[in-house]
């Protein structure tokens, strides 16, 4: 039988103090040539030590091999000028300088495929793979060739299939996308969005994953958050339509959120991965906690379906504070776990 309650991370881990600066995104890297290749390669081992030994059951490489989730898979493809910037507004919250497409965009080889087949060489266990999904990519650049957001996606949505079917080849369980945009752009989501991401997914026969979230814990976002009200109810405008998606999983953030959970009543019928850990703070959550949030999911999420996971990425916390956050997790999924198991007992009994 299939383990109940499979838990796993949002995605990106903290890298190693000898690797890449601590607490920071886009920090640079602090090795060079092989020496970069070799210390890579050690520190995605780290990140999948440190998940087995939390007790994580479906694994990730902590996207130790990458400096940020969007951009380094784009400085892989063509037709991107990273020397050529223009500043952008950010899923409409924060100015940033970035690249500027300036040609046809093309995938001259595989981005992370060595990378999976790394991974996969290293573990047994279930492995879900990360990569950015097309509306949160043309979010985070300068569109001076297509000059049209919804081509654009198409475009990355197309590069995203033939990465997918590689890394699908190279053993990885589940593809998961990263679509904070869809959590700011509603009607763009539904006019194409979701569409854009089903062409990315389009004949792949591995579980896919889309993640939306309110962003890492930077300032930006929970400045944000600050404006968003008592309720959180962003995901009730996309959910509709993901609902009718062949996406597998839709991977939420649900912990220390104002999100409603019965929006999750929306989506039943999908998998779920449920944020019960909070990545913007320092506080380690107890198994109590994580698994209250649980509790409350499972009202909206059949006990099957539900899948125990981290609100978003945790590269910019403290390791430690990291590796404390997956023990409770794998703690707190346990308490639930066992509680499903008694319940279904007493049930078996009074049936039998
Ligand atoms: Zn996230």
């Amino acid at each position: 039988m299939k383990k109940l309650l499979p838990t796993s991370s949002a995605g990106s881990l903290p890298k190693p103090l000898w690797l890449a600066e601590p607490e920071t995104l886009w920090s640079p890297w602090k090795l060079e040539g092989d020496a970069l290749h070799d210390g890579k390669c050690d520190a995605l081992r780290i990140a999948l030590q440190e998940q087995q030994q939390a007790g994580i059951d479906i694994v990730s490489d902590g996207e130790q091999t990458r400096q940020h989730f969007v951009t380094t898979f784009i400085e892989h493809l063509n037709g991107v000028d990273f020397e050529k910037r223009e500043t952008v507004r950010i899923r409409n919250r924060y100015d940033a300088s970035v690249p500027t497409v300036v040609g046809p965009v093309s995938r001259t080889k595989p981005v992370f495929v060595e990378d999976a087949k790394f991974l996969r060489q290293q573990t047994t266990k279930p492995i879900k793979w990360a990569l950015p999904g097309p509306m949160t990519m043309i979010d985070t650049l300068y569109d001076a060739h297509y000059k049209n957001r919804e081509a654009l996606a198409f475009e990355f949505a197309k590069i995203l299939n033939e990465e997918a079917k590689e890394l699908e080849a190279a053993g990885v369980d589940i593809i998961q996308f990263d679509e904070p945009a869809f959590n700011v752009f509603f009607d763009e989501v539904n006019q194409w969005g979701i569409a854009a991401l089903e062409r990315a997914i389009e004949g792949l026969k591995c579980e896919t994953a889309v993640h939306i979230c309110y962003g890492y814990g930077i300032k930006a976002n929970t400045d944000w958050k600050q404006t968003l009200g008592s309720e959180w109810r962003q995901y009730e405008e996309i959910f509709p339509k993901l609902q009718q998606s062949s996406i597998d999983i839709i991977s939420l953030e649900c912990h220390n959120s104002r999100v409603p959970l019965e929006l999750l009543e929306l989506v039943r019928g999908k998998k779920v991965m449920v944020g019960a850990i909070d990545v913007a703070n320092h506080a380690i959550e107890t198994p109590e906690e994580v698994a209250a949030t649980l509790r409350k999911a499972l009202q909206f999420v059949d006990a099957d379906k539900l899948y125990p996971c981290t609100n978003c990425g945790m590269a910019p916390l403290p390791r430690q504070v990291a590796r404390g956050k997956l023990a409770a997790l794998a703690a707190g999924a346990q308490l639930v776990r066992e509680e499903l198991v008694r319940k279904e007992l007493v049930r078996g009994e009074l049936a039998g």
